[in-house]
């Protein structure tokens, strides 16, 4: 089965410096994968390269089975692309947004306005879809971006850091979009600096760092891989870390320590696998 996305050693080269570094990877058709990685890590450039917004500086990417820089329309047309910035117009109304975005792709009358109101109605803005964008709160734009990239049906959906800026409430309702798109079959990518976001969503993570895959695997992979047990040690202000390969061994470990105080022992999680990989909190 051709991957639905496909890159073979990519740099992207700026100034002179790899901000990509020499990435390789795949998603497989109906794949969430999650790019997570701190702020300059490549993700966004990543993302730009792999939506034909910016060609890589060397090696091969392959979106739908179509080559992004010799078949850009092709890989256009099928995909959706969610970006970080609003890129929504705020004078129109939603529905105008709507309207433009399908002249865009081509999708004639009368399939464009059922597109347009079941888009609308999936993302729940249908009682909006006379306001002018500006009207919008922030999640509801999002939104609007999302049933904008859902109009000409892409097989796969990319977005980039889809909650950063939300409220914890209104992140909770796009993960619930997000979700259902992926359970009907859609492949996405996302990127984001949330670790509860790819913990919840992704079915594989990617780890960033300085424009390099730094890990690649489920969250039960990389856990099995780095450790599944910890052992905290609070020493003043700081938090020191060790990993064991189950809770159980970290437990064993706590007990014959003469020592106890400020020690204690639970289950791994992404968090504490970044830090070990990065030496880094992400926020
Ligand atoms: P992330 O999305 O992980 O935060 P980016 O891909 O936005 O990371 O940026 C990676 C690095 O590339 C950063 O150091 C950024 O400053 C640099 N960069 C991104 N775009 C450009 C550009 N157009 N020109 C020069 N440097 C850029």
């Amino acid at each position: 089965m051709v991957a639905a996305v496909s890159l073979q050693n990519v740099y992207k080269v700026y100034n002179k410096v790899p901000v990509v570094d020499g990435l390789s990877f795949e998603i497989q058709a109906g794949e969430m994968f999650g790019l997570l990685g701190p702020n300059g890590a490549g993700k966004s450039t990543t993302i730009r390269m792999l939506t034909t917004l910016t060609k890589p500086s060397e090696g091969r990417i392959q979106v739908a089975g179509f080559d992004v820089d010799h078949q850009r329309s092709l890989v256009k047309s099928h995909i959706g692309v969610v970006l970080q910035q609003i890129s929504i117009d705020s004078d129109l109304t939603v529905w105008e947004n709507m309207e433009y975005h399908g002249r865009l792709h081509h999708i004639p009358n009368p399939q464009r306005q059922k597109d347009i109101d079941q888009a609308l109605e999936y993302v729940e803005l249908s009682d909006r879809r006379n306001d002018p964008a500006k009207t919008l709160s922030g999640g509801m734009k999002r939104r609007l971006q999302i049933a904008r990239a859902l109009l000409h049906k892409p097989e796969i959906l990319f977005l980039d850091e889809p909650t950063v800026g939300l409220d914890p409430q209104t992140r909770r309702r796009l993960w619930e979009i997000i979700r259902k798109l992926n359970q009907q079959g859609m492949t996405m990518l996302l990127t984001t600096h949330y670790m509860d976001e790819v913990e919840y969503l992704c079915d594989r993570i990617g780890i960033m760092d300085a424009g390099k895959l730094i890990s690649l695997g489920t969250l039960e992979e990389l856990r099995q891989q780095y450790g599944k047990g910890i052992l905290m040690k609070q020493t003043g202000e700081h938090w020191d870390y060790k990993f064991f390969p189950t809770v159980e061994d970290a437990n064993q470990y706590l007990e014959q320590l003469p020592d106890k105080t400020g020690t204690m022992t639970r289950p791994s999680n992404l968090e504490d696998i970044f830090v070990e990989l990065t030496g880094r909190n992400l926020d």
